[in-house]
């Protein structure tokens, strides 16, 4: 800056002003010449100035009032008055009005340029003090936002997070964390994990983590059982943090909760129990069955043998109903059957079905009533999906049917859907046991019901298929009276 400083002289003597721009411009300083105040004025307006040396007395506009003027327009120029009756007076009144320095007439060139050496240097630090301030500030402003950004992220994570320096204190945590474990976090400044964290198998673990012998390791991950405020399942990962020179500085201990996992996970084990029960029993009894044959401990009676072979291969065809079954429910319950949709005329489905079915109800005597019209409205469905739903709802209405009972199937049309209604004059069921008919594996049990084998899965794939078909399944039932299923599904295409 010095070589290239910026210089006014304003002074009404022409000898003085001249005098000035040789001594100034042999240092190398650029500089400039006004006569009085309000031409000096004029000329600081042209570009920026570093530095302007003032006489005080001059016409039109004195030093006093120009330096006013020029405090308002730029305060950081240096300002230096140049007098001719230097008293201490002036020199105090120069000061008032923003003067760095002052200099009595007449003065050598090696003065003058002390003079406005020292000046320049004066701006050169204020300005340079005024930059790092700026930049202070700056750099205080982006560690705060850092700071705010790291605190919003942690705080909207659904983890917990929870840090604790070496000395077992806890120093950083998220309202996740608060929520799952539980935490106080209203405590005193000094947070002793033990007096916040309420679960100790939590602390014993963090403690397990700074523990001498914890080096081997950098993470361990525990599943904790928590009581409080609710039975909840948590999986806690704690990891120790070093510094480059492997010294431990804390530990960060994250807390997802695994709770529903763990259910799902139950069910799962309760769904395989609960088929492996159901196929258990009808294999024991063809096992059995087939001993008692071979080992000829049933005697020679063929027609006694005969019922037994009849009976183990019924026992065999259900364990196989129940196979598909479970075939059929995985397909629907994983969501990645391909269904092939067709323009559907369901009428020779359910004729069909009928057919086939009918020699199941020979036993009972039971009679069918079909009356379906040839040329239903057209459905958009996967063909083999509507046989096996209509497969279940009548081989329940043969199942659950009494002797001579009647099975009636018709179907119409209203508001855009088809209903197909099966219903049975059959055994009919409790009020309180409707809303559980449609579930998995559920069957009604009673003395009536106790024989006819089943697995309870029939009724849950119909509704998922009547689902996948954007319809419904309805049911009306009396107890001793019978039942009613009513299926509805959009029509396509009238005919
Ligand atoms: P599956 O059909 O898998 O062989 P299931 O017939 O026992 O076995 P669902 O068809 O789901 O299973 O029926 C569930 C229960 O609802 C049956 O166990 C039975 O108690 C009752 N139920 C179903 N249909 C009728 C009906 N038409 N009349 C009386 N009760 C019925
Ligand atoms: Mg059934």
């Amino acid at each position: 800056m010095a070589e290239t400083a910026s210089i006014l002289v304003v002074d009404d003597e022409k000898g003085i002003r001249e005098g000035c721009r040789r001594i100034l411009i042999s240092e190398g300083y650029t500089v400039d010449l006004a006569g009085n105040g309000k031409e000096g004025l004029e000329v600081i307006t042209t570009k920026p100035f570093d530095l302007i040396l003032v006489d005080l007395m001059m016409p039109v506009m004195g030093g006093l009032e120009m330096m006013e003027e020029v405090r308002q327009y730029d305060p950081e120029i240096i300002m230096i008055v140049i007098t001719g009756f230097a008293t201490i007076e002036t020199a105090v009144e120069a000061m008032k009005h923003g003067a760095y320095d002052y200099m009595p007439k007449p003065f050598s060139p090696d003065q003058l340029l002390a003079v406005v050496n020292r000046g320049l240097e004066k701006r050169r630090l204020r300005l340079q003090a005024q930059r790092l301030m700026e930049e202070r500030d700056q750099k205080l402003l982006e560690v705060a936002n850092e700071e705010s950004r790291i605190h919003t992220i942690v705080n909207s994570m659904a983890d917990g997070i929870l840090v604790t320096n070496k000395e077992r204190q806890l120093v950083l945590w998220n309202p996740a964390a608060v929520k799952m474990i539980n935490l106080n976090e209203k405590l005193g400044a000094v947070k002793n994990i033990e007096k916040v964290v309420p679960e100790k198998a939590l602390v014993r673990l963090i403690d397990k983590a700074l523990s001498p012998d914890s080096s081997q390791y950098t993470a361990i991950s525990e599943e904790i059982e928590l009581t409080r405020p609710e039975r909840r399942t948590l999986m806690v990962n704690v990891s120790v943090i070093r510094d480059k020179d492997g010294r431990e500085l804390g530990i960060v201990s994250t807390l997802r909760d695994i709770t529903s996992l763990k259910e799902l996970d139950q069910v799962k084990s309760q769904f395989v129990s609960m088929v492996t029960h159901e196929l258990r029993a009808p294999l024991a009894a063809v096992e059995g069955y087939l001993s008692a044959y071979l080992s000829g401990s049933a005697g020679n009676d063929p027609q006694m043998n005969r019922q037994m072979l009849e009976r183990a291969k019924a026992r065999a065809h259900s364990l196989l109903d129940l196979v598909n079954d479970l075939l059929q429910f995985s397909r629907l319950e994983s969501k990645k059957v391909e269904r092939k949709k067709e323009l559907l005329n369901l009428s020779g489905v359910i004729t069909g079905t009928v057919e086939l079915l009918k020699n199941q109800g020979e036993a009972k005597e039971l009679e069918f009533e079909v009356d379906i019209s040839e040329t239903l409205p057209l459905v958009e469905a996967d063909r083999s999906e509507m046989e096996q739903l209509f497969t279940n709802l009548i081989s329940n209405a043969i199942k659950y049917n009494v002797k001579k009972g009647k099975v009636t199937i018709a179907a119409g049309s209203s508001n855009h859907y088809l209903s197909i209604r099966v219903a049975d004059t059959g055994l009919g069921i409790a009020k309180e046991n409707l809303p559980n008919i449609f579930d998995e594996f559920y069957r009604v049990s009673g003395p009536e019901t106790r024989y006819v084998t089943g697995t309870g899965l029939g009724l849950s794939i119909v509704k998922r298929i009547a689902e996948s078909h954007f319809g419904r399944v309805e049911v009306e039932s009396k107890l001793g009276k019978g039942t009613a299923f009513t299926v509805k599904l959009p029509i396509k295409k009238e005919q």
